[in-house]
């Protein structure tokens, strides 16, 4: 008898059949012998309709009730998911992240889960109950309700894991697991029977967006299995686990892209020491991560300076860099939303020459411009027009031989 926590996703509860199946899925492990904790995403779209609505009632929400307003999705399929169980014959609680507790700190909209407190989902399990607990929700230390960032789900089941001892975390999701690529966009993606832990926590940072890095991050610090499968088919997933040597052979082993960022620009800064750490200063204050940056070579004491946020903080970050541009008397602040990242990621380019010039020669046979280039020892991103996305991810999946075709045995 093994205990599993299986996460069942957006699309996976998108309505009241679909969680009828998760139901039966569900029951289906149970009668097995096994004890289950599921957590659950809210029905697909229901987040993005909470954003917006909060959008729409004050220009910056983020804080206290933003957070409020877009953990509510996943009360409702928790409460739906239970009641489909008990009308199985299933005994099944339901509980929000503030009744496990999930404790967080208090970084709204992102916050970190710090602890869990088991005792009440293991009485629970012993009584014989399945247990449904709210993903993406968490409660901080003086009882505020917190979220964990979008796709935040997969980290409540993979921190619920780590913390029950689990044997296994699946997550149930609308593709077979993980793939070389997005298969949505590229129709030749295989997919990995095995990934490691920090190849899939590149992956995750840098768009695949099948599993929150966060996730990743919990997975590989407590040795969790994952496993990534379907909840419409059997078919088996993909298992993230541990580095093997099978692992280092291959160079790359994945194509990303992230269209979820966008570019600021400031033309002209004065090019001496501190400017930098002047410009980015409030970003950090006001909680706004940088991701990209380059720095043009000086022309008469002035540089240019470019970097990349989240679209998600764009307009905060425009704002407090327009103020700090004109303090520091620079240029123009100039801006680009259309962009995307699109990058490849593998173990084995630690120990390989010749990765990057093969990346760029092949997105500039496609006429694919590169804005911004950044690497680390085993990924390296371009930034191009969000335009050739697809274009970029498929030459590059097909340059570095990723498909189906290419690979005679899968790994
Ligand atoms: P869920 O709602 O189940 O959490 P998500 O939409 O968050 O599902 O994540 C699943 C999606 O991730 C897939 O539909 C797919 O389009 C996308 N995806 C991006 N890159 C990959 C990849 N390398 N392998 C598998 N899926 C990927
Ligand atoms: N419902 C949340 C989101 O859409 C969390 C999740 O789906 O994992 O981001
Ligand atoms: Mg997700």
């Amino acid at each position: 008898m093994a205990l599993i926590v299986q996460k069942y996703g957006g699309t996976s509860v998108g309505n009241v059949e679909r969680i009828r199946n998760v139901a039966i899925r569900v029951a289906q492990t149970k009668k097995k012998g096994h004890k289950v904790v599921v957590a659950v995403s809210a029905m697909s779209g229901e987040t993005n309709k909470l954003v917006s609505l909060a959008n729409q009632m004050k220009e910056f929400p983020i804080g206290r009730e933003y957070d409020v307003v877009v953990s509510t999705g996943e009360q409702v399929t928790i409460g739906l998911l239970a009641l489909a169980l008990q009308d199985l014959g299933c005994g099944a609680k339901s509980f929000l992240g503030s009744q496990v507790p999930i404790i967080t700190d208090s970084a709204f909209s992102r916050a970190r889960i710090e602890e869990i407190e088991t005792a009440g989902i293991l009485s629970e399990l012993k009584r014989g109950n399945i247990v449904v607990v709210a993903g993406f929700q968490g409660v901080d230390r003086d009882g505020n309700i917190t979220t964990l960032g979008r796709g935040g789900s997969d980290t409540t089941a993979v921190a619920l894991a780590a913390a029950l001892k689990a044997d296994v975390c699946e997550i149930y999701t609308d593709v077979e697991g993980v793939y070389t690529t997005d298969p949505n966009i590229c129709p030749d993606a295989r997919k990995l029977k095995k990934v490691s832990y920090d190849e899939m926590l590149e992956m995750a940072s840098l768009g695949a967006k099948v599993l929150q890095t966060r996730s990743v991050e919990f997975a590989k610090k407590y040795n969790v299995p994952v496993m990534v499968k379907s909840s419409f088919t059997d078919a088996e997933g993909t298992l993230v686990t541990k580095e093997d040597k099978d692992m280092e052979k291959v160079i790359v082993s994945g194509v990303t892209y992230n269209k979820d960022e966008a570019k600021i620009t400031v033309a002209k800064v004065p090019d001496r020491p501190g400017i930098a750490a002047k410009l980015f200063a409030p970003l950090t204050k006001a909680n706004i991560n940088v991701d990209m940056i380059v720095q043009n070579v000086s022309h008469d004491g002035h540089t240019d300076l470019t970097f990349t946020v989240s679209k998600a903080d764009f307009k905060k970050a425009l704002q407090l860099v327009e103020k700090t541009a004109k303090e520091m008397k620079a240029g123009k602040v100039l801006s680009d939303t259309n962009i995307a990242k699109v990058s490849i990621v593998g173990a084995g380019m630690r120990s390989h020459a010749g990765v990057a010039s093969k990346m760029f020669e092949t997105l500039s046979k496609e006429n694919v411009n590169i804005q911004m280039i950044s690497t680390s020892e085993i990924k390296i991103s371009a930034v191009v027009d969000a335009k050739y996305t697809e274009l970029a991810v498929r030459a590059l999946h097909d340059a570095f031989g990723l498909g189906k075709g290419d690979v005679e045995e899968e790994r």
